[in-house]
């Protein structure tokens, strides 16, 4: 089997928002087609067309290609063999950079074809399943006022979630607020729901100190990224002073990142993002980085199906999985672009492991209305 073509497809809503932290209203889908008509998707989260041109643009010399060229007439299921190919050929704009997020598309249509070609799925070729169903939560931006953030708690508790995150918005303007929000969200929802906070970088660490202490006293789970990514020390004196897991790692890409995450930053969960650190493949290996280090994983996903199936395969290929990323986004994009999505239900998702590949079918008829040409 070869690979025939690499599609980069753009999707669009016709109004996006962008001083707003919400992934889904855009999205890079990557089709590969191969000579015997079986055909895999990925997704890439980044900046969609700067990650299209990543895969189309012609060689400029020998670290400097677009991933298309690098992967035409090779067989798809050669996986780690293609990733080293493609992050060689690079080095010049990749690495970090956008070419390991365009990458991370090819890498996941790699793994739907390689499941569709044996009849497996994606998470018996990664492995087998560790956990059949794993804990979904709810993934919202955090609200304006309190009185909202409780009543959007408590829909998503009437949903069925166990669990849910609310991030981004107005957090760090007002400690104040801070609290009265969590709080609101905290009695909305009573004890037995775990609420966890994206910070999305809202503070130093003298700030992110004093409302991981607040956030205990509601029992936060988690508090993701409540320091620039660069603030390797500050999250590493944020991680030992208080007792809230701090999470974060969804700006990473590539293996050597989140070592420095783990054994610099002391971070206790990590989440990289499928459509970004580097795909299934890296993800895999920095997963078990983190096992080795005792510490978990829960995969960042905020776009479409697509990237749902991949890290719940991820997440239940992986001994240190046990949750995924839910956007509860009513973005079309998010919404209809898989005809079989992953199934939801009572606050978990089922792992599609009798289904080949990834287990999801594109809706043409909404890849087409949302697609810019
Ligand atoms: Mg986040």
């Amino acid at each position: 089997m070869k690979i025939a073509e690499v599609e980069a497809i753009y999707l669009r809503l016709p109004e996006v928002d962008a001083t707003r932290a919400d992934g889904t209203q855009d999205t890079l889908v990557v089709r590969i087609h191969t000579d015997e008509g079986i055909t895999g998707v990925g997704e890439v989260d980044s900046v969609p067309l700067v990650a299209k041109s990543a895969i189309e643009a012609p060689p400029s010399h020998a670290i400097a290609t677009g991933l298309r060229s690098l992967l035409i007439g090779e067989n798809p299921t050669e996986i780690e063999k293609l990733w080293e190919k493609m992050y060689r050929g690079t080095i010049y704009f990749g690495r970090a950079g956008p070419a390991i997020h365009a990458m991370s598309g090819v890498d996941i249509a790699l793994w739907d074809i390689f499941g569709k070609a044996t009849g497996r799925s994606v998470s018996e070729l990664l492995g087998g399943m560790f956990h059949n169903k794993l804990m979904a939560y709810a993934s919202d931006l955090m609200p304006e006022t309190p009185r909202e953030a409780g009543k959007l708690a408590e829909t998503y508790a009437s949903r069925g979630y166990k669990a849910m995150k609310f991030g981004w918005g107005p957090i760090g303007r007002d400690p104040k607020l801070d609290e009265a929000l969590v709080k609101a969200i905290r009695s909305a929802v009573g004890d037995d729901v775990d609420v966890m906070i994206d910070a999305g970088l809202a503070w130093d660490l003298k700030g992110a100190l004093r409302m991981a202490y607040v956030y205990e006293e509601y029992g936060v789970f988690w508090l993701e990224e409540p320091l620039h990514s660069n603030d390797i020390q500050g999250y590493r004196a944020l991680a030992d002073r208080t007792s809230i897991y701090i999470a974060g790692g969804e700006q990473e890409s590539g293996r050597s990142a989140f070592q420095r995450l783990l054994d610099e930053g002391h971070l206790d969960i990590i989440q990289p993002d499928l459509g970004r650190c580097g795909g299934l493949t890296e993800g895999k290996k920095i997963a078990y980085m983190a096992y080795d280090r005792h510490k978990r994983v829960v995969p960042h996903a905020f776009k479409t199906g697509i990237l749902v199936a991949a890290s719940t395969h991820f997440a239940a290929s992986i001994p240190n999985g046990f949750m995924i990323e839910h956007t509860v986004s009513t973005s079309p994009l998010a919404r209809d672009l898989v005809h079989t999505p992953v199934e939801f239900k009572d606050g978990y998702v089922s792992v599609p492991g009798d289904r080949p590949g990834l287990g999801v079918e594109i809706d043409e008829t909404v890849l087409e209305k949302y697609r810019v040409r």
